[in-house]
């Protein structure tokens, strides 16, 4: 039943699974695809938000350089026209509060003017501090471009004498160059862009998602920004080993290689975006307009090759699985409820059909036995004794083997009905087959073929030794004593007809018919006998 019970088992769960998995399958791509469908939207937004904050710079870089005030420090220079510039540069530095520094250097890389945010304050850098900045190599690459060419950097770290500023202050410069009314190069004007904020902004937007795993990649793989922020600046902080490529080796080609794009792996999904935040020129930000496209130095496009990479871990995926519903889990419940029920079910009935297959062959066994068996005695009856003895004949004649035959009477047997009663014959019988049983061999071969007459056949058994089992049977059965109930009991004695088959006998009723004229001859001899047949005795 149990072994029946787990076979059922395995088959429903094979077919089941063999049904339901290649569906469940196509609804986890469905979902997938879902899940990365909701991210366009942040994916987008970042973009957006990236471009906008860097065409905000370029445009502030744009009003300082085209200003009358700075024109006229260029011009002349005079100290009332280089306060004027401070003042208005300090303005600037206090309402944006996004400005780290705001200089002036002239071609010699010496700074001139300087306007710091110390503390949110701006502040105004004496002229004894000033220093010489042309080692500095964002200003050797901005003179070496052409005036109006603006030149961006990469977004790093703050330095102050020499160590990383903490709390850190990812920072970009932008600058250009300037020329005079002659247009001759006249300096270099550069801003340092203090980057938290957009890098806020950015956390903000990644946090908004389910699973908050948002990251923005420099182009070497280091991250600018990370939800777990202690990956962040590797570069910057020497730390080669928080590197996107060494976190996750087999995605990184593809995600440097490529622009944008989906990356399946078995740990979970990438979805990676080119930045580009140089690149406006599709999406414009409509509220601040300069009057024309700023230059941008080739450089510049390079610095800020950054990448937006969006990671949702498989488990992710799979906690958005109806599986993971309470619904989802109810109806598995209820398959896997069902699975134990219909295996149940079928053992229970396979086993069922069993039981009654054996219970009809039992009893096609007891029909057959009570075809073969006479009830009262147990023995073989006559239909059976015939169906063996001829077999025996056969054999016997083949084998040239000598087979004798017995017949038994039980002599003034009606007497015995009469005396005793019905019940007390058929003890009687019963008493003489069972003796029957006990002294004859495995190979004789008897039954009772009438009512108070038996048959015997001993295959293999010349004429003496067939004299002398028919003689014993004789004595056996006239020496039984047949208890009563009422505590007697009664002899009763047989005659018996001996025969041996002759090489000319066919016939098992034949042979029979000779022994029943031997056992004609007993029964006029006097009884409790046993007679051999002789020819002259049938005639
Ligand atoms: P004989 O010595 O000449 O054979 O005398 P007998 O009385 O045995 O002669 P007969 O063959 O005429 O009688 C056989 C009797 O056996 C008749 C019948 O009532 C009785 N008988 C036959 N079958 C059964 C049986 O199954 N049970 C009982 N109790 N008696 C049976
Ligand atoms: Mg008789
Ligand atoms: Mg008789």
């Amino acid at each position: 039943m149990l072994r029946q019970f787990l076979v059922f088992s395995l088959l429903l769960v094979v077919v089941l699974s063999g049904i339901s998995l290649p569906v469940y399958v196509q609804y986890k791509k469905g979902l997938q695809e879902q899940l990365l469908a909701q991210e366009e939207i942040s994916v987008a937004s970042a973009v957006q938000m990236f471009q906008k904050e860097m065409y905000e710079q370029l445009h502030m870089l744009d009003l300082i350089v085209k200003s009358d005030a700075l024109r006229e420090y260029l011009t002349e220079g005079t100290p009332a026209q280089q306060a004027r510039l401070e003042s208005i540069l300090k303005n600037i530095s206090t309402s944006f509060h996004r400005f780290d520094q705001i200089r002036l250097l002239d071609n010699s890389g010496q700074e001139q003017i300087r306007v710091d945010l110390v503390n949110e304050k701006a502040q105004l850098i004496p002229q004894e501090e000033l220093q010489n900045k042309a080692q500095r190599y964002y200003f050797s690459a901005t003179q070496k471009m052409p005036p109006g060419q603006i030149y961006v950097s990469i977004m790093d770290l703050n330095i102050e004498q020499g160590v990383v500023e903490i709390p850190y202050t990812p920072t970009i410069r932008f600058a250009t160059q300037l020329k005079d009314a002659q247009g001759n190069p006249a300096g270099v004007l550069v801003i340092n862009y203090l980057a938290k904020g957009m890098l806020v902004r950015f956390r903000e937007l990644m946090t908004q998602r389910s699973d908050q795993q948002g990251m923005l990649l420099d182009s070497q793989g280091y991250w600018l920004s990370n939800h777990e922020r202690d990956n962040e600046w590797g570069a910057d902080l020497n730390r080669p080993n928080h590197n996107f490529a060494q976190l996750y080796p087999a995605a990184w080609p593809i995600v440097a290689a490529n622009k944008s794009g989906i990356l399946d792996t078995k740990d979970g999904v990438f979805r990676y975006q080119s930045i580009q935040p140089l690149n406006f020129l599709d999406s414009k930000p409509t509220h601040f307009r300069m009057d024309h496209h700023p230059l941008i130095s080739t450089e510049s496009y390079i610095n800020t090759d950054w990448k937006l990479v969006i990671f949702i871990p498989r488990e992710v995926i799979d906690s958005h699985s109806f599986l993971h519903q309470p619904l989802g889990r109810t109806l598995l419940g209820l398959m896997v409820l069902m699975i134990i029920s219909l295996a149940g079910l079928g053992a229970y009935l396979t086993a069922q059909r069993k039981l009654k297959r054996q219970e009809e062959q039992h009893m096609r066994a007891v029909l057959e036995q009570q075809a073969n068996i006479d009830t009262l005695t147990g023995i073989n009856n006559r239909r059976r004794f015939y169906e063996l003895g001829e077999a025996e004949v056969k054999r016997a004649l083949r084998q040239n083997t000598p087979l004798a035959a017995l017949m038994l009477d039980a002599d003034h047997f009606k007497k015995v009905n009469d005396t005793y009663g019905h019940a007390v014959g058929d003890l009687v019988l019963q008493d003489l087959a069972s003796t029957l049983v006990t002294n004859l061999r495995e190979v004789d071969v008897f039954g009772r073929i009438g009512g108070e007459e038996f048959a015997v056949l001993l295959p293999n058994t010349p004429f003496a030794q067939a004299v002398e089992v028919a003689e014993r049977l004789r004595s056996q059965l006239a020496e039984r004593k047949v208890r009563l109930a009422e505590g007697d009991s009664i002899s009763f004695t047989v005659s018996i007809g001996l025969v041996m088959l002759s090489p000319t006998e066919l016939e098992l009723a034949h042979l029979l018919q000779k022994a029943d004229v031997a056992l004609y001859q007993a029964k006029k001899q006097g009884r409790n006998r046993v007679v051999n047949y002789t020819e002259d005795a049938s005639s």
